[in-house]
């Protein structure tokens, strides 16, 4: 079986001296290798996590979705191909605040796996369409799918996340319910692209009190924690704590 998956999306937080105490700390705490625990940390601090952080893996919190050249302030997948070996792309934050469109998003896992970075790929409906039920929850998440991924992506270095806007940074998480229906939904648009397996993921509100309802189901191969993976001792106990 394939080790549960637990992204920490570090977001725009911590400066880098508080990032390398942060690392240092976790990897004092965290006693569970069974996870594969992915650090995703501001960009300053990459080249120091990818030489110091041991036992865990390495991601990029976005990547520019071109190679090179004009793009000021931007960071391309082959820049940090020597250090990250995953990358977060689609994130709602990304596509709500820089405009990311899903033919975007689609150039950006394409430029990744070619620079054999692995995608974690993140859809979620906002909470209108929630509202609307769940007919248009499937549309709407079927339609991200479909834009984001097509035949020339390799399904077997991908990871999904589902991250309903709704839940993100709010404390209301969504249901086990909730989440089934949505990986339901994943797996029938998955099928018409290819027969991998493709791990699904959940975030959205997952801290302490939750996680083990998301490690325990089936069909949930891992979590995506925002503001609960700040704090390194909360994190060490959602890893440690099964
Ligand atoms: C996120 O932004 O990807 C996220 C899951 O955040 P939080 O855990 O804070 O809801």
């Amino acid at each position: 079986m394939s080790k549960f998956f637990v992204v920490a999306n570090l977001k725009m937080n911590k400066s880098f001296n508080e990032s390398v105490i942060y690392l240092e700390s976790l990897i004092q705490n965290v006693t569970n290798y069974d996870d594969e625990i992915i650090l995703c940390p501001s960009n300053i601090s990459l080249e120091y996590f990818s030489k110091n952080i041991g036992k865990f893996k390495l991601g990029i919190q976005d990547v520019d979705q071109r190679d090179q050249g004009q793009g000021t302030g931007s960071i391309s997948a082959s820049q940090v191909k020597d250090l990250c070996t995953f990358s977060i792309v689609g994130h709602s934050e990304r596509r709500i605040q820089f405009n990311e469109t899903d033919e975007i998003i689609l150039q950006k896992i394409k430029i990744l796996q070619k620079n054999d970075i692995i995608p974690i790929l993140c859809i979620g409906e906002d909470l209108n369409i929630r509202k609307k039920g769940f007919p248009e929850v499937e549309k709407f998440l079927s339609n991200q799918i479909k834009n984001s991924i097509n035949k020339q992506i390799n399904t077997n270095n991908l990871l999904i996340a589902y991250e309903p806007i709704w839940a993100i940074g709010t404390g209301k998480s969504a249901s086990i319910s909730d989440i089934n229906d949505v990986i339901n939904v994943i797996e029938k648009n998955l099928k018409d692209i290819s027969d991998n397996k493709v791990p699904i993921l959940y975030g959205g509100s997952v801290n302490e009190q939750n996680s083990n309802l998301f490690r325990e189901h089936e069909k949930i191969s891992g979590i995506l924690i925002g503001s609960a993976s700040l704090d390194y001792k909360i994190l060490s106990r959602i890893i440690n704590n099964k």
